[in-house]
C-alpha cells in the first residue's frame, strides 16, 4: 500500500509514530512559514503542517500542490497544541508534520466545488463530472450507506436459507406495465432481446424449479415516459417464496425493516406491527395508495349528504357518479383570502375545477345549526342549514378551522385531494419528521378498465392471483375482483410490493382471457410459464423492494439520483459518457438495422 493509514483514523494513541497517509488535498491554508494541508481520502481528513524549518523538496511541494491534487505525505504525527484541537474532526486531536510529500498527480481546477458545504450545484455539472462529485463526503456517505443495506439485505435473508440467484438481462419481454428496453440480436437477425422489467416469471420459474426461498439484488428496466425522478434502469430486492401465503411475506419482510431501521440506528417507528389499511381505505381516506400517515387530516366524504342539494355543483358532481369530498386546514377560517386562492390554483394542477370553503369562525347555536356570522364561506348562501352542520360535522372542523372540498369523478377528488393534503401538512407544519410511518397497503383491485384501449389490464401483473372467494366473478364483474397483493409504504412512498401469484395454468389461462390477450399471444408470450405450470408448480408469492427509493429515504434526500453513482437525467440521458449515441453504420449493418427518417426530418 502507498500509505500505512487511512486519513481518518489516526488519533491521540498514534503520537510519535511515523505514518504515510495518501489521499487528495481538500484544502490548503498558507500562514507564511506554516503550510496547513487538509489531506483527504474516503475515510476523512487529516491535518498535515509544513513548518517552515521543513527540508526544501517538502516546502516546494506544499506550495506547488493544489485543490485535489494527489498526495503522498510521509511524517510523525503530533498532538495538536492546546486550542487548536478540532472537535468536529475524527482527526482533530492530532496533526501530521510532513517530512516528505510526494505528489502524485496534479489536477486541474475541479469544476465542482469538492470541499464546499453548498449543495447548491447544477445537478448537470454534478452528473457530467459525476467522479468529482462523488469525492464529496455527503455523495460517498449515500453510497455507503447504499452498500450498508444491501449486505444487511443479504445477510439477513442468506441467515434465513434464501439463495441469491441471478437470471438474465438480455431476455424476453417481461410485462410489468412499462415498454421494454429491446436489444438487436446480430445472430439472429431481425430479432430481439427485451431487457428484464423485473425477473418475475423467472422468480416464479425458480419457485417451479424447487428453490423455495430466491432472492436478488436485481437490475429492472422500464422504458417509461420521462417523470420526475424515474429512472430507466433502477435496482430492487426482488424476492420470492413457496408454500406461504400473503401475511407470511408481510411478515418477513416487516421483520426485515425493522431489523434493518435497529442497523441504520434510524429514528424510531411511528407503529409496531406495521398498520395494514386496504386499498378501499387508503383511497377514501387519503386519496392515494401509499398514504403519508406521518400526521392526520384524513379526507372526508359528504356526497351522500348533498346528493340533492340546491348547490348545482354539488348535487351535478354526485348525479354524474362523482364525489364530493374535503380536507380541513386547522386554524385556517380567518387566513388570508389570498391563501385560498392558492389553494384553488394548486388543485386546479390536478383536474379539479375549483374549492369550495367554508371557515367555521364561530361555534354553533344551541340547536346545532350555525349562525351567518360563524361561517366564512362563498357556498353556504346555497346550502340549507343541516346540510351546512352536516359538512362540519363529517369534516371534524372545529372552531378555527377551514373546510375544503371538491367536486368532481372520483380519481380527479382523489388526486386532489391527495395533494392537498400534502400541501397543508407542509403548511401548517403538521408532518411529524422525527418518526418513520410504515405500513401495508392490500387488497387491491385485481383489474383495472383502459377506457382508451377498451379492455382490462392488471393492475399489478398478470401473475398476480385474485382472492380466493372472488375467482368465481372474473369473467362476470371483473372490476369487483380483489387481489392478493401487497405494498409497503414508508412515509408516504411506496417502497415495495408484491402478491401471491397464480399457481395454475387453468386460472392463469382464465385471467389472460379476460384480459383480451389471444391464445396465440399467450403461448407466444407465456407459454414457458403455463406449461411449467403443469409440472408440479408450487403454491408460491413475493415482493420486490425499491432498493433506491428505500435508500433515498433513509438518506433523507429527495432524489433517487442522490443515492445512485451513475444515474441518468429525467430525460433518460448519461451526460458524463454521453448516452445514448449514435452508433456507426458498421455496427448497424452487423445488426441487420437500417433507419428510419427521423420525424419531422
Ligand atoms: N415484479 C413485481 C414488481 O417489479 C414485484 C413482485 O410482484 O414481486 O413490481
Amino acid at each position: 500500500m502507498l500509505k500505512t493509514h487511512t486519513c481518518g483514523e489516526l488519533s491521540r494513541q498514534n503520537v510519535g509514530q511515523t505514518v504515510t497517509l495518501a489521499g487528495w488535498l481538500h484544502r490548503r491554508r498558507d500562514h507564511g512559514g506554516l503550510i496547513f494541508i487538509d489531506l483527504r481520502d474516503r475515510f476523512g481528513l487529516t491535518q498535515v503542517t509544513v513548518g517552515s524549518d521543513a527540508a526544501p523538496a517538502v516546502l516546494e511541494a506544499a506550495s506547488q500542490a493544489r485543490s485535489e491534487y494527489v498526495l503522498q505525505v510521509t511524517g510523525v504525527v503530533q498532538a495538536r497544541p492546546a486550542g487548536f484541537e478540532n472537535p468536529n474532526l475524527s482527526t482533530g486531536e492530532i496533526e501530521v508534520i510532513a517530512d516528505n510529500i510526494v505528489i502524485l498527480n496534479p489536477a486541474k481546477t475541479p469544476p465542482i466545488y469538492i470541499s464546499g458545504a453548498t449543495d447548491d450545484i447544477d445537478e448537470s455539472l454534478r452528473l457530467k463530472y459525476r467522479y468529482l462529485d462523488i469525492r464529496r463526503p455527503r455523495m460517498t456517505q449515500n453510497l455507503i450507506l447504499r452498500h450498508n443495506i444491501v449486505r444487511f439485505i443479504r445477510e439477513f435473508l442468506s441467515a434465513r436459507n434464501f439463495l441469491e440467484i441471478e437470471t438474465p438481462i438480455l431476455l424476453k419481454s417481461t410485462p410489468e406495465g412499462a415498454r421494454d428496453f429491446v436489444v438487436p440480436s446480430r445472430l439472429h437477425p431481425h430479432e430481439f432481446y427485451a431487457l428484464p422489467q423485473s425477473p418475475q416469471q423467472l422468480k416464479q420459474l425458480l419457485m417451479v424449479a424447487g428453490i423455495e426461498r430466491y432472492f436478488q439484488i436485481a437490475r429492472c428496466f422500464r422504458d417509461e415516459d420521462l417523470r420526475a425522478d424515474r429512472q430507466p434502469e433502477f435496482t430492487q430486492l426482488d424476492l420470492e417464496m413457496s408454500f406461504v401465503d400473503a401475511s407470511d411475506i408481510r411478515a418477513l419482510i416487516e421483520g426485515m425493516i425493522i431489523e434493518l431501521c435497529g442497523m441504520l440506528k434510524a429514528k424510531p417507528i411511528q407503529k409496531v406491527p406495521f398498520p395494514v389499511i386496504t386499498y378501499a381505505e387508503a383511497m377514501e381516506k387519503y386519496g392515494i395508495d401509499r398514504p403519508d400517515l406521518r400526521f392526520g387530516l384524513q379526507l372526508f366524504n359528504v356526497s351522500q349528504l348533498v346528493s340533492t342539494s340546491g348547490f348545482a355543483v354539488f348535487k351535478n358532481a354526485v348525479e354524474a357518479g362523482g364525489q364530493v369530498k374535503g380536507v380541513v386546514y386547522p386554524g385556517a377560517a380567518n387566513g388570508p383570502r389570498r391563501d385560498i386562492d392558492e389553494l384553488t390554483e394548486f388543485v386546479k394542477q390536478y383536474g379539479a375545477k375549483g374549492l369550495a370553503w367554508i371557515g367555521v369562525t364561530g361555534a354553533p347555536a344551541a340547536d346545532g345549526t350555525y349562525p351567518a356570522e360563524a361561517l366564512r364561506s362563498q357556498v353556504t348562501k346555497f346550502l340549507t342549514p343541516e346540510e351546512i352542520s352536516g359538512i362540519i360535522t363529517a369534516s371534524g372542523a372545529q372552531v378555527g378551522d377551514l373546510i375544503l372540498l371538491v367536486a368532481d369523478k372520483p380519481s380527479v377528488v382523489a388526486q386532489s385531494l391527495y395533494n392537498l393534503r400534502l400541501e397543508i401538512g407542509r403548511r401548517a407544519n403538521l408532518i411529524d419528521n422525527s418518526v418513520l410511518a410504515f405500513c401495508w397497503v392490500v387488497d387491491f383491485p385485481l383489474l383495472e378498465y383502459n377506457d382508451e384501449e377498451k379492455r382490462w389490464q392488471a393492475v399489478h401483473h398478470p401473475f398476480t392471483s385474485a382472492r380466493d372467494q372472488d375467482w368465481e366473478k372474473l369473467e362476470s364483474d371483473p372490476g369487483s375482483v380483489l387481489a392478493k397483493a401487497y405494498d409497503v409504504v414508508m412515509n408516504g412512498w411506496e417502497v415495495g410490493g408484491g402478491s401471491i401469484r397464480i399457481h395454475r395454468s387453468d386460472l392463469q389461462d382464465r385471467l389472460f382471457a379476460v384480459l383480451g390477450l389471444k391464445r396465440e399471444e399467450v403461448q407466444a408470450q407465456f407459454g414457458h410459464l403455463l406449461e411449467a405450470f403443469q409440472y408440479g408448480a408450487p403454491p408460491h408469492g413475493g415482493i420486490a423492494l425499491g432498493i433506491d427509493r428505500l435508500t433515498a429515504l433513509f438518506a433523507e434526500v429527495t432524489s433517487i439520483r442522490e443515492v445512485i453513482a451513475f444515474p441518468k437525467t429525467a430525460a433518460g440521458t448519461d451526460l458524463m459518457v454521453d448516452a445514448p449515441s449514435p452508433v456507426t453504420e458498421a455496427q448497424l449493418q452487423e445488426l441487420h438495422i437500417a433507419l428510419r427518417q427521423r420525424k419531422g426530418k
